[in-house]
């Protein structure tokens, strides 16, 4: 156990790292060699061990809230990974976010970051006609030519922004938000009822992915209801420590999605079903109801946290609803010219850390006739999306996924599959990264051509 006697508080409010969360640490190092940030810089400031020492000496006043330790949260990638190495079980992950709940309460970033937060945070991701109106306008830029001139120009360059451009994902023809309030019925003899929750920019940018993940569930016996009504999980919110957004969006989810009796709330998305299946740390028991109602609107006491803990309960990633219940619908051989198709599988940190699905995107992997599945090292190592990392500390996010290209690259794979929209777009902005800096010459082994979710796979594969 840490050897500090108990702390007096030198954090405010009710969202703060709680001793004895913190206090489970008994700074074995075991975790260190997990974490991507470690490995890239050797800091121990940038260690999972570090982080949570960092946090006790703010805690008990023996470090200013200051730059210093902002940076150090901030580089974190909050992918989980140090928990599932953990030993002594610490929930690293309600730590951090709690942790950026009080430098959001207590520090003063720059102007124009505040200023960028609070548009994207809380101007933004709430609002769904707001999402569906920026996707239109950034439709325009990137389809009018506007976007090629601005590269050419060599004014993205000027401003810093040329490697985040090319993270942004192209803006879909049509939106999902137009199947919000629609049935799908099942194929065949109905196996099940299940509500499914269809993401905030995921509904502007993986309309396609959305439609296949319900084709695949309607495919296997379900019933497909996609709520109106519901908005973003709240996820990037509750990672940047924006928690009274979060709670919000987490109400009226609850309220959407208890309305009517499902057997699951399913997800596509690992980095959405992480937060759904943790809306409860949203809502602690002890949490002060009358505080909470005034600084994070929306809380409700008691309610909330029963009403968050019925709901996580019934969410499920598609891959560990469809691995549970035993795909029903015929598959054709997807191998090419006689030769299997050969893929590997990078594990999502919020599927593999945050909710503990290793076997189940394996399993339906394997179950695709004409597949092979070659694992590539560090298949659970981060690829360095992470939210919006990869937007906000773009350099390590970049030096992160090149690791994971050179590991995928060494399967020989045709195409890696993943099981999050935020890592396919890394790995696609990883895989024209590489095409572009090294020719089919050069490299002893070309990295895969193609990133697609499980349900995509299985969508090739499905007979109709
Ligand atoms: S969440 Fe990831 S980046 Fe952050 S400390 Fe843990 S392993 Fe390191
Ligand atoms: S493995 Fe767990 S107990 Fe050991 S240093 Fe890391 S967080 Fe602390």
């Amino acid at each position: 156990m840490a050897t500090q006697a108990e702390p007096t508080s030198g954090f405010t409010g009710d969202d703060k790292p709680q001793w004895e969360d913190y206090a489970r640490c008994v700074h074995c190092g075991l975790c260190l060699n997990h974490c991507p940030t470690y490995r890239l810089w050797g800091l121990e400031a940038d260690s999972p061990r570090g982080r949570i020492r960092q946090m006790l000496l703010v805690d008990t006043g023996q470090l200013e809230l200051g730059d210093v330790f902002v940076k150090h949260i901030d580089q974190c990638l909050d992918c989980r990974a140090c928990e599932t190495a953990c030993p002594s079980g610490v929930e690293y992950g309600k730590l951090v976010e709690v942790t950026r709940a009080q430098i959001e309460q207590n520090y003063r970033r720059a102007p124009f970051t505040r200023l960028l937060r609070r548009l994207v945070f809380e101007d933004l991701l709430p609002h769904p006609l707001r999402i569906a109106a920026v996707a239109r306008l950034l439709r325009v830029y990137q389809r009018s030519g506007l976007a090629m001139l601005a590269r050419a120009s060599g004014l993205l360059k000027l401003f810093g922004m040329e490697q985040r451009e090319r993270l942004l994902p192209p803006i879909d023809s049509e939106f999902f938000f137009s199947r919000l309030g629609k049935t799908y019925p099942a194929q065949g003899t109905q196996r099940a009822r299940v509500a499914f929750f269809g993401g905030c920019l995921a509904q502007v940018t993986f309309t396609a992915l959305n439609d296949a993940t319900i084709r695949v569930l309607t495919a296997n016996g379900c019933e497909v209801v996609v709520p109106d009504g519901q908005v973003c999980c709240g996820a990037l919110c509750a990672h940047a420590g924006v928690r009274g957004t979060a709670r919000e969006l987490a109400m009226k989810n609850m309220d959407v999605f208890l309305r009517e009796e499902f057997d699951a709330i399913v997800t596509n998305a690992a980095g959405c079903g992480s937060t759904l299946k943790e809306y409860s740390h949203l809502f602690p028991a002890g949490l002060d109801s009358e505080k909470a109602k005034d600084k994070h609107r929306g809380h409700k006491g008691a309610e909330s946290t029963e009403k968050a803990q019925q709901f996580s309960a019934k969410v499920r990633d598609v891959t560990e609803f469809l691995a549970e219940m035993g795909l029903a619908a015929t598959l054709r051989d997807v191998s090419r010219d006689g030769a299997p198709l050969r893929v590997t599988y990078q594990d999502s940190c919020h599927l593999v850390h945050g909710q503990k699905v290793k076997d189940a995107p394996r399993k339906l992997i394997r179950a695709v006739p004409g597949v092979e599945l070659v694992e590539m090292p560090l298949a659970d190592y981060c690829c360095g999306s992470a939210g919006v990392y990869n937007v906000t500390q773009t350099e390590a996010s970049l030096a992160i996924l090149e690791e994971k290209m050179r590991h995928a690259a060494s399967t020989g794979a045709h195409a890696i599959i993943t099981a999050n929209p935020g890592c396919i777009l890394q790995l696609r902005a990883g895989i024209s990264r590489h095409s572009a800096t090294t020719s089919s010459a050069q490299a002893e082994k070309p990295v895969p051509q193609e990133v697609l979710h499980v349900v995509e796979l299985l969508d090739r594969a499905i007979i109709t």
